[in-house]
């Protein structure tokens, strides 16, 4: 994709849409916070992973070298996110009779399936928190003398050692939000913890030697280490959900201020030009107002669940989509069957070319501007919403080259991710778990209706469409979308 338009990102540090101009050129370098993998993800965690995933994707159509790091914390991180109460992994574990070990193998399976069931790609690189525990102890010795102060239970940050702790989330005191003091001997509320001793007389299962004793690294500097290690300070983007822009990336922000500090020899490092990355981007909240999404309140909306009804994973994609990334977006049931219906009318619009090569060039006059206007949209912050609309244009083109054709949708759904172009009708079609009837048992009583029907035998017709409703069907006669049946 040659680079007419210019990308520009919204910036959280700066709280502004500005130009990408990567550090390395040519290359995009992008750091993404993952899950901590003591729970299943829920949907509303996988908005952020639909997010990354299509930032990535936009940056490879724009024509740069993705190398984009997601990480995986399987351990240290705390019950809140301000880095206290008890370690989630550790917990869980206990909850569950099993090894931590054990849990975040679980998770990360269960994690990576939703994944490849959203399209979400494979990373450059999935860092493991684990891996990266000797760098996270030299990253502590090398920034302690000037920034850390020891208590009993850690080794801690003083947020008042580097300028503007806080600009990020744009906290007016080195308070952060409003924290409340947990830990005894904190110089300051927003203080946090960048090694967690193990208490005395205590073992945890994930614990490791350091200058201060046994214990396991703060979640905020796992983030700070792997970046560095992965992409090198200063990076291109960092992205997460909104709830980090509060303290989780100030954290990390302050710890990158002190690293370069450290790696450049000088104390005070301007927040701006060394957060680490120079562009902060949040995905904002998939809101239910169900309250399905806390995973304290037993089951809770997952991919799975999703699917468990009947609706395939790419309509929720599509519904996340549909809306801007720095919007709230309210998840509902029709909602999804909405994004499912439009995911089946572009498939069915297009089933026809399939099996079409793509032209290697697009001149035809009805197809390149849609090309130019996705390409303005999608460089316009991530505009999916209007790129989604040109995206239904060229899927509607009459009289159009099909060989151009494809390659326009082609280089659509590359950003988009909704794999148009190998899904089938009969692949959207999911069978409820609940359902009792199969698929080949409704098709066999839907022809012997059908065969009723050419004979004018409506009584035997109208006995195979009633039981099929007593089983849960819904005969769909007449359905624009060609879609016949339905598992209600
Ligand atoms: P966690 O596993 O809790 O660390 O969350 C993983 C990612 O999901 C983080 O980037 C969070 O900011 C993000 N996140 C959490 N809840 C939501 C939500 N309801 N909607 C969108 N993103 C979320
Ligand atoms: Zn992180």
């Amino acid at each position: 994709m040659s680079d007419t338009v210019p990308l520009r990102l919204f910036n959280s540090l700066t709280r502004s849409i500005e130009p990408f101009t990567p550090v390395h050129p040519g290359e995009a370098r992008v750091y993404s916070c993952g899950p901590t993998v003591y729970n299943y993800q829920h949907i509303g965690n996988m908005r952020a992973y639909v997010f990354a995933d299509t930032l990535g994707r936009t940056l490879a159509f724009k024509g740069y070298a993705l190398r984009h790091v997601i990480n995986i914390t399987d351990v240290g991180h705390l019950t809140s996110d301000a880095d206290e109460g008890d370690d989630k992994m550790e917990k869980a574990a206990a909850s569950l009779g099993k090894t931590a070990w054990d849990i975040a193998a679980f998770y990360i399976a269960e994690f990576k399936r939703d994944l490849a069931w959203l399209h979400v790609r494979d990373p450059y690189r999935w860092t493991i928190a684990t891996d990266y525990v000797p760098q996270m102890i030299e990253a502590a010795k090398a920034i302690a003398p000037a920034h850390c102060y020891e208590l009993p239970s850690g080794l801690y940050f003083d947020v008042s050692t580097v300028a503007d702790y806080g600009r990020l989330a744009r906290a007016t005191t080195d308070e952060g939000e409003g924290r409340i003091e947990e830990v005894e001997g904190k110089r300051h509320g927003a203080d946090f913890a960048i090694w967690r001793k193990t208490p005395d007389g205590e073992t945890r299962q994930m614990e490791w030697d350091s200058p201060w004793g046994r214990g396991a690294p703060g979640w905020h500097l796992e983030c700070s280490v792997m970046s560095r290690a992965e992409l090198g300070l200063p990076f291109d983007i960092h992205t997460g959900g909104i709830d980090h822009r509060e303290i989780h990336h100030p954290n990390e922000i302050a710890q990158n201020q002190a690293i370069q500090g450290f790696d450049h020899d000088h104390g005070h490092l301007d927040c701006a030009q060394n957060s680490g990355a120079r562009i902060w981007m949040h995905n904002n909240f998939l809101i239910d107002r169900g309250g399905k999404m806390s995973k304290s309140a037993g089951e809770f909306l997952r991919l799975q669940l999703l699917v468990d009804r009947g609706y395939h994973p790419l309509a929720y994609r599509l519904l996340c989509l549909q809306a801007h990334y720095r919007s709230e977006l309210e998840f509902s049931w029709d909602n999804l069957g909405a994004a499912l219906t439009r995911l089946k009318r572009m498939v069915m619009a297009i089933a026809q070319l399939r099996g079409v090569p793509s032209a290697e060039t697009v001149r035809n006059n009805k197809l390149t501007p849609l090309l130019a206007q996705f390409d303005a949209a999608i460089s316009d912050d991530l505009n999916t919403a209007v790129a989604l609309t040109l995206l239904d244009e060229a899927v509607g083109t009459k009289k159009v080259p099909v060989d151009e054709k494809r390659a326009v949708i082609e280089a659509m759904d590359a950003v988009l991710g909704l794999d148009l172009l190998t899904l089938s009708r009969a692949d959207l079609r999911l069978r409820p778990a609940a359902a009792t009837i199969d698929e080949a048992e409704i098709e066999a009583q839907l022809a012997k209706r059908k065969e009723a029907r050419a004979e004018k035998d409506f009584a035997t017709s109208d006995a195979i469409r009633d039981a099929l409703i007593t089983a849960g069907i819904e005969v769909m006669d007449g359905d624009p979308l060609g879609w016949e049946w339905r598992l209600d």
